[in-house]
């Protein structure tokens, strides 16, 4: 007899979510409280640009896996990435140091039920890796909107073991109450809770509710693109311009990431829809990626979003 296939396997964690759902901010407080001890970090960002690593620090090993969504053009460097944690895992002589749990982050465009058919179709990963819980994060303020314009928003849901209810103080109680009973219409079978910035808030009362309405029509698929922003480019003016261009535009474009070199140091930029939070100043380093943003939406033109960009600050220059 051989030993029980996957006794010892080692255990993954994927934490999905919609563009904007809270992703980083909720792993980061887990990591804090103590959730994942020993834990194995995958970011996994689908534009070229990985900022993420500026946010989760030092504290745990991390493995960024840029370029590509691992439910999709990702997902071969991603699968590469588990089976070499799972072989220096078999390596390591004793269970001390061994890394017992991986906790994936997805990129918000991910599927998490076609990350999960991946890891089955892997020989080597059936065997020596065991997914023990899928946790997607729900935003309550835009959940509504994701959910009627796009399918990907109801997939996510679906695929869950735990849905996590995020910045419900942001939202009406009775818009998360419709939400709630969106969540156990679309996924019955999972565990539902509630956090505020990173803190469990109690479920409101979803007796009654309407569900929301979801998408039936398929749109136009969400993909990155990335933008260089002109050399010398003067930050505050940067500022307008966006705002103008997700005024615009904030339908279509659902997210904006980015680390801007400033005189006032290395600013982290997020902006999720139309709302740009303020800029986090980050560590120095030598990103090469510095002066680089990338809108995350649907049927963004690269090359005219470069042209408005230029011509704007052309015409303060
Ligand atoms: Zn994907």
């Amino acid at each position: 007899m051989t030993a029980e296939p996957g006794a010892d396997r080692l255990k993954l964690v994927i934490v999905g979510g919609y563009l904007g759902a809270g992703k980083s901010t909720w792993l980061r407080h887990q990591l804090y409280a103590g959730a994942f001890p020993n834990a194995h970090l995958i970011i996994n960002e689908a534009a070229e640009l990985a900022v993420d690593d500026a946010i989760f620090g030092a504290r745990y090993p991390l493995t960024l896996l840029s370029g590509g969504c691992a439910c999709c053009e990702g997902q071969a460097a991603f699968l590469t990435s588990l089976r070499q944690l799972c072989d220096d895992r078999s390596r390591a002589a004793g269970p001390q140091g061994r890394t017992s749990i991986a906790v994936l982050e997805t990129s918000g465009l991910a599927d998490p039920a076609a990350i999960a058919a991946s890891l089955r179709a892997d020989p080597m990963l059936a065997f020596h890796l065991a997914l023990s819980e899928i946790i997607v994060l729900v935003d309550a303020r835009n959940a509504a909107a994701q959910l009627s314009a796009d399918p990907l928003g109801r997939a996510q849901i679906e695929a869950a073991d735990r849905l996590v209810i995020t910045k419900s103080d942001l939202a009406p109680p009775s818009d998360t109450a419709r939400l709630v009973a969106t969540l156990q219409r679309l996924n019955p079978g999972a565990t539902i809770t509630a956090e505020t910035r990173g803190e469990p808030v109690p479920l409101p009362d979803a007796t009654g509710a309407d569900p929301l309405p979801l998408a039936d029509h398929a749109t136009a698929p969400i993909r990155p693109v990335q933008i260089d922003l002109p050399k010398g480019l003067d930050w505050a003016s940067f500022a307008v311009w966006l705002s103008a261009l997700l005024a615009a535009h904030g339908d279509d474009i659902v997210r904006v990431k980015g680390t801007v070199r400033t005189p006032a140091g290395r600013l982290l930029l997020q902006g999720i829809r139309d709302h740009v939070q303020p800029p986090e100043i980050l560590p120095d380093s030598d990103m090469a990626r510095d002066g680089t943003i990338v809108l995350i939406g649907r049927e963004i033109d690269a090359d005219r979003v470069t042209r408005s960009l230029t011509r704007f600050a052309g015409d303060l220059l």
